[in-house]
């Protein structure tokens, strides 16, 4: 176990949720599954990591729908002991007027030549706290924003802390996968407090804790960036025995303002009268020295959102290795020896001949069948165009806008040639308008039945992930722009040889080329210049682009299957996206 040393470590990567693998539910969606993946293609390329997040013992949630559609949750259930391995260090952070005592879980990511980055996975369950501090890391994105907080200052501070017990002294980097791990600045302002023997730092001490810390923002929607009541600070400010000279650590917004705190917590209930509250992001983006957003578009909203700030950008990918199914791994494995070493190899896939590609693809689509129908009781033949979808039920994404118009899609597929559709996805436990539209699909599939075959799959979870985007003919996207920071399933699909059919948004307004890596659905994109809404556009080019080609001119679709691998399977992947952090941010 002790075999690694924590000081060749140089670069910590601290995030709220990570998909290690299928048995871990440590994760709720894309940040998490990206979280994996960032952290798979580390080890792969031998990059210094080492990673914290929190255990989570009841996950996200187990999803259940009923035959209506009807989502209900039920904690994960896992054993702990079967993946993990207890560390006997220990650590604190206090809340309110008490300490919490938090211990670590050790998982270990093996890269492709063995090296290992070790996950830390931070537990509250200890008999020396209470009972409702025992069940602080519990439930991902569960409970009110005050849990939220004190799930942020374990992660935050008690991640350094933790690190620290752990014997990691030689940090140079901490990246922040989102807002929820800015907490950490704080931590790493005490430090500089204590080294320098003052209780009061001065501009140097913010401008080392800047030098060492990286910033990933990954949504513009406003419900992924934490806000606070500002009363909260108080409630944590055990943790700090340091107060700031005048200097902007942290930056509160109220209807865009910025109100800069200068660590004086008796003027707290005098700007939470004002409405100031305390925001992750904001603390983030003003003590982090390097800021991106994740695909080029997204850099550009958050330059918007964050007019004061320098954000770039680098483009969100996917570990090939891990999303490529059986079938696919195989033939790479066959055709492009080297491929898991060097993901740049996959153009070479337009190497390989035309049946066995489509061999592959077949196959990895009769797995995913299989499954659906036994599952659903869908009854989905493999000779059929199918569909995919799977993604949060989140209203932006506009699950069911395929359904705007039933009668044209049933018509579509009498005449032009017959479709199915399969989806997945959960709705946040408080997401009424996401549980609705899973409904929604519900009622649409059941209206739709005789002519287009609809299954809905419970439990999108990274294990259904893999089935189904490598196992679809086409990954469907339509999220309503510019909202989709990057999406990362499209890219899934892609190293499987799926192309994408999605709205220009995220990571597609890059990945996107007509006909050769899919196609594009908005009104005034190619081939959708006469369309009246994004609706149409999709009827418009499944009727006379995508259903023809695949039944009556099989070489044409493939040109985008090959595509899909050679363009956007050897770019969009993890081990690209790495090497650009290290060089842009790490280095
Ligand atoms: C990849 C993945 C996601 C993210 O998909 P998006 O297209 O980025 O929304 C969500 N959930 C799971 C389980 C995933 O594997």
């Amino acid at each position: 176990m002790r075999n690694n040393m924590p000081n060749d470590r140089s670069i910590a990567y601290f995030t709220m949720e990570i998909a290690l693998e299928p048995g871990i539910p440590t994760y709720s969606g894309g940040l998490g599954a990206l979280a994996g993946d960032t952290i798979r293609s580390a080890a792969d390329l031998k990059v210094p990591v080492v990673a914290v997040c929190l255990l989570h013992r009841q996950g996200y949630f187990y999803q259940r729908l009923d035959a209506h559609g009807h989502q209900t949750e039920e904690p994960v259930a896992w054993a702990i002991n079967d993946f993990l391995t207890e560390m006997p260090e220990r650590a604190a952070v206090h809340l309110e007027d008490r300490t919490i005592h938090l211990r670590a879980w050790r998982y270990e990511v093996k890269g492709i030549s063995g090296f290992v980055v070790p996950v830390y996975l931070l537990d509250a369950d200890l008999p020396e706290n209470s009972d409702w501090d025992r069940r602080l890391t519990d439930r991902l994105y569960g409970g009110d924003e005050w849990y939220r907080l004190c799930q942020e200052v374990i992660l935050g501070i008690g991640g350094v802390r933790m690190l620290r017990a752990l014997g990691y002294r030689d940090l140079k980097r901490f990246h922040m996968n989102e807002g929820h791990a800015a907490l950490l600045t704080l931590e790493l302002l005490n430090e500089e407090a204590q080294l320098h023997g003052q209780d009061t730092l001065g501009h140097e001490a913010i401008e080392a804790v800047r030098e060492k810390c990286i910033f990933t923002t990954h949504t513009p929607v406003a419900a992924g960036h934490d806000q606070f009541p500002l009363e909260f600070l108080a409630k944590i400010s055990g943790n700090f025995n340091l107060s700031v000279d005048q200097q902007d650590v942290f930056a509160v917004d109220v209807q865009q303002r910025i109100f800069q705190y200068n660590g004086d917590f008796t003027r707290v209930p005098e700007l939470a009268q004002r409405g100031v509250r305390l925001n992750m992001t904001y603390l983030a983006l003003n003590l982090s020295n390097y800021v991106n957003g994740v695909a080029k578009k997204h850099g550009e909203v958050s330059r918007l959102m964050f007019a004061d700030y320098p954000v770039d950008a680098i483009t969100n990918g996917v570990h090939a290795a891990t999303w490529a199914t059986p079938p696919f791994q195989a033939l790479f494995d066959r055709h492009i020896p080297g491929w898991r070493e060097d993901n740049f190899s996959l153009r070479y896939v337009l190497n390989i001949p035309e049946e066995e590609l489509w061999a592959a693809h077949q196959q990895a689509k009769e797995n995913l069948l299989e499954y659906v129908n036994r599952e659903t009781n869908a009854g989905l033949d493999v000779d059929v165009l199918t569909l995919g979808f799977a993604r949060r039920a989140a209203s932006y994404k506009r699950a069911d806008l395929i359904f705007t118009d039933r009668e044209r899609l049933r018509r579509l597929a009498r005449e032009a040639g017959p479709l199915q559709l399969i989806f997945a996805g959960k709705a946040h436990p408080k997401d009424q308008p996401g549980k609705d539209l899973i409904r929604r699909i519900f009622q649409a599939g059941e209206a739709l039945n005789r002519d287009i075959k609809v299954a809905y799959l419970a439990n999108y979870d990274t294990w259904l992930a893999r089935l189904l985007t490598g196992g679809v003919d086409i990954w469907l996207n339509t999220p309503q722009p510019p909202n989709e920071a990057s999406g990362t399933s499209g890219m899934k699909a892609a190293i499987n040889g799926v192309p994408s059919f999605s709205t220009l948004d995220g990571w597609w307004l890059e990945g996107h080329l007509e006909n050769y890596t899919g196609w594009a659905i908005g009104v005034g994109a190619p081939g959708c210049q006469e369309c009246v809404d994004e609706a149409d556009c999709l009827y418009n080019k499944l009727e006379n682009v995508i259903i023809p080609k695949y039944y009556q001119h099989r070489a044409g679709f493939m040109e985008a299957m090959y595509g899909a691998i050679a363009l956007n399977g050897s770019f969009f992947n993890t081990q690209r996206m790495v090497q650009q952090y290290v060089v842009k941010a790490y280095l």
